[in-house]
């Protein structure tokens, strides 16, 4: 059965009996019940009984009067008056207690009477049958009979009120019974125990017939009441104060536990948060060298760290001179390969480039990547330069090895400066420097790599101060340009000119082509520069060839850098100049070397075949000085042949050595190109040059470079170019070349 079925069962049982009980009862005294004196009695212990309940502090013990009353009902009026009363008084209890707010409903206020209307029944029943055994009266007359009497009905009422109280809470609470009982009864006997004792005192002030000490004995009662009521109101309340205190104390350790707990979690929280940062800060300061001191492409350490590297080692103190090298190395064409084959396959070649250096050193050696194409080495602990040259042949051997990349083949070079560590190096910048200008010789001399010495030094810092002149030049009008002319080898006549740049330094006097054109290219500048020589040039050629209708097509012969090449624009520039000298297309013939045009034959013959297309000449340049493939000459739209002197030059007098131009000139026939010859000097050169059929020459023999002025008086005074002692002994004509009047139709121009 359920607890709550259990419960209700017991409390029906209860009412049942208690309510059979109070009929009994009623129905026995009911006469009795009429007399004035209960009626008083009565009424008072409904109204002021209740009332004077003393809760004992801290227990649920309740200090009935009203038990009392009972007891004393049981001695003036008899048992059923005491039950009758009982039922009573618990009524009027209950009804107190929801008037003070407590909510109890109906069933439990019937319960509570029954309850209380049957343990007065069972006490007295209890004493009816102990004092029938006992032989004892119901009426006390002396003291010791009412002690007993009230004895025994206080311990019948003690365990007839404990047990029902007990097996309440023991369904209620599901506990066994006398465990209940233990913690709940015993407290029931000192209500009973003192309710008799006032009932005996009472009783015995009422019996004794003598008022006065009655009267005496209420006041004092009262008094002791009213003391007692008043202890233990302020015990209660000091006990309730405290148990405030307590539970305040123990709210507020609650409360600190709480905030303990949170402020622990929090902490915790923190920490981890502090970790999680701490680890973060740990990284992005590993990534912060990392980037700071790495190169992110090919891993490799960057300037900044070899730059430190270099510092500890010149810190260090300790001679190194000649045992530990830089080496400098700068890709050569590197920018080619981004251009033509895009970055991505760029950065692979640098990364791979990075690996074959790597292979190529030892452990404690430092390669870094400077920047763009640029590495550094730092090579520790070697006998001699000797050894630091077979390092930079190795590198250099590793590196001129084609890479195979995405079906690619791509042919790198390298440049390698290598400088030894002095005692003169007081900054790592000063090594690193002269590292470079080793490369930079290197470069110039298209060598694979090259030793520092100081005569390098000054060289490089010449080319260095040439080069930031020449930044100025055109502006300052310190340029100018020569005319070369070239010459017909069939008839001496002219068909046009080579324009030929020469820089007139106000303190570094005249400088050599040779040596500013490289500058100028390395720079970049040959691009502007050559853009103003093809408006001088178109404009000069269109006004010389007002001169005379035997000179309407003469041309001019303008040098293209290889730098102008790789570069976008030079078709353009070259249309805006015919268009505003107003020349045609025929009389501009450009010039590219062998080399140059080799070196990015596919882009050569992308640009060529524009210029091709706009109508302009084209020369192949020194020929025979770079390597030329012969699938890519016969590519290349290039209409002129040049030879280069230096074959020209090592003729001998009697025509020896002569198969190489005899090889070139048929090589340019068949591929129907006309050929020209440059460095001619002497007559017997220009002798074997007609006679091998070479179409145009040009050299010191017929003129040097002429500036405009000179150029344009010989244009009014020649018809043929020759010597005239070639002229008369080769041809068997006399020339007068030195009359003043303008040629007007010289005899035998050649295309
Ligand atoms: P290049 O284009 O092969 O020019 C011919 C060079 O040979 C010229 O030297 C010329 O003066 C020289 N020369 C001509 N005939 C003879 C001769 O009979 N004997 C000797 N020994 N030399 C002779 P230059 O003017 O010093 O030019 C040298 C090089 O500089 C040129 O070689 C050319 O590559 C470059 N250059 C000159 N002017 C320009 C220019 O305007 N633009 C470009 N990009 N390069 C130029
Ligand atoms: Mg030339
Ligand atoms: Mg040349």
């Amino acid at each position: 059965m359920s607890k709550e079925k259990s419960l209700k069962l017991y409390q029906q049982i209860i009412v049942l009996l208690g309510c059979f009980t109070l009929v009994f009862a009623v129905v026995r005294a009911f006469f009795d019940l009429l007399s004035w004196e209960f009626i008083l009695f009565s009424f008072f212990t409904i109204t002021i009984g209740p009332r004077l309940n003393l809760k004992l502090p801290r227990s649920r013990v309740v200090l009935g009067f009203s038990d009392s009353l009972i007891f004393l009902s049981f001695l003036l009026f008899g048992g059923e008056e005491a039950i009758i009363l009982a039922a009573g008084e618990m009524l009027a209890a209950c009804l107190s207690l929801r008037t003070n707010g407590i909510r109890l409903n109906f069933n439990t206020l019937i319960y509570n009477i029954s309850s209380s209307t049957l343990t007065t029944s069972l006490t007295y029943l209890g004493w009816l049958f102990i004092s029938d055994k006992m032989g004892l009266s119901f009426i006390p007359t002396e003291t010791s009979q009412l002690v007993t009497m009230l004895g025994v009905l206080s311990i019948l009422q003690f365990i007839t009120n404990s047990i029902f109280v007990s097996s309440y809470y023991s369904l209620k609470n599901e506990t066994p019974l006398i465990k209940q009982w233990k913690q709940d009864g015993f407290s029931i006997s000192i209500t009973q125990i003192a309710g008799a004792c006032i009932a005996g005192v009472t009783y015995k002030l009422i019996t004794s017939g003598d008022y006065f000490a009655t009267s005496i004995s209420l006041v004092v009662i009262i008094f002791a009441y009213l003391n007692y009521r008043k202890v233990m109101g302020d015990m209660t309340s000091s006990i309730e104060e405290a148990e405030k205190a307590q539970q305040e104390k123990a709210e507020s350790e609650r409360i600190r536990a709480e905030q303990a707990e949170k402020y622990a979690l929090e902490l915790s929280k923190s920490l981890a948060d502090q970790e999680i940062i701490s680890e973060k800060l740990q990284e992005s300061n590993i990534a912060l060298e990392q980037t700071a001191f790495y190169d992110t492409l090919t891993k490799l350490p960057n300037r900044a760290y070899l730059i430190e590297r270099l510092n500890l080692l010149l810190e260090l103190g300790i001679d190194i001179s000649n045992k530990y090298f830089v080496l400098f190395l700068d890709l050569k064409r590197f920018k080619n390969i981004n251009n033509r084959l895009g970055h991505t396959i760029g950065d692979k070649v640098l990364m791979l480039v990075a690996k074959r250096v790597l292979r190529a050193v030892k452990m404690e050696d430092t390669v870094a990547r400077l920047g763009g194409d640029e590495f550094a080495i730092i090579l520790t602990d070697l006998k001699s330069a000797e050894e630091a040259k077979r390092y930079a042949r190795r590198i250099h051997q590793k590196l001129t090895h084609p890479f195979s990349l995405n079906g690619h083949k791509i042919f790198s070079d390298v440049h390698i400066g290598i400088s030894p560590f002095d005692t003169e190096h007081q900054k790592p910048e000063d090594i690193l420097r002269d590292a470079d200008i080793a490369m930079h010789y290197a470069k110039e001399k298209e060598l694979p790599f090259a030793l520092f010495d100081k005569d390098l030094r000054s060289k490089v810092l010449e080319t260095i101060k040439l080069e930031s002149h020449l930044r100025f030049a055109l502006e300052k009008n310190e340029l100018s340009m020569f005319y070369q002319p070239l010459i017909s080898l069939a008839d001496g006549g002219i068909i046009g000119f080579e324009a030929l740049l020469r820089w007139q330094h106000p303190t570094f006097g005249f400088v050599s082509p040779a040596q500013f054109i490289p500058i100028a290219e390395d720079s970049g500048q040959i691009i502007p520069i050559t853009n103003w020589i093809l408006e001088q040039t178109t404009d000069q050629i269109a006004k010389w060839q007002k001169i005379s209708p035997g000179y309407k097509k003469l041309m001019v012969s303008v040098n293209i850098s290889g730098k102008h090449i790789s570069q976008d624009g030079l078709v353009e520039t070259v249309e805006t100049c015919l268009r505003k000298a107003k020349l045609k297309p025929a009389s501009l013939k450009l010039e590219i070397t062998e080399s140059t045009a080799m070196e990015n034959a596919e882009r050569t013959i992308e640009i060529l075949s524009e210029l091709n297309r706009i109508g302009t000449q084209l020369s192949i340049d020194d020929f025979g000085t770079g390597y030329s493939s012969l699938s890519y000459l016969h590519r290349l739209p290039f209409d002129t042949l040049k030879i280069d002197r230096s074959f020209v030059y090592s003729v001998g007098e009697n025509g020896e050595n002569s198969e190489i131009l005899q090889t070139i000139i048929s090589l340019a026939k068949n591929l129907k190109m006309k050929v020209i010859a440059e460095g001619i000097e002497t007559e017997s050169q220009l002798r074997l040059l007609r006679n091998l059929g070479c179409d145009f020459g040009q050299g010191y023999l017929m003129s040097k470079p002429l500036p405009v002025d000179q150029a344009e008086t010989l244009l009014y005074q020649k018809q043929i170019w020759f010597p005239q002692s070639f002229v008369e002994n080769e041809m068997g004509e006399t020339l007068s070349n030195t009359s003043n009047s303008p040629i007007l139709y010289p005899s035998k121009i050649a295309q």
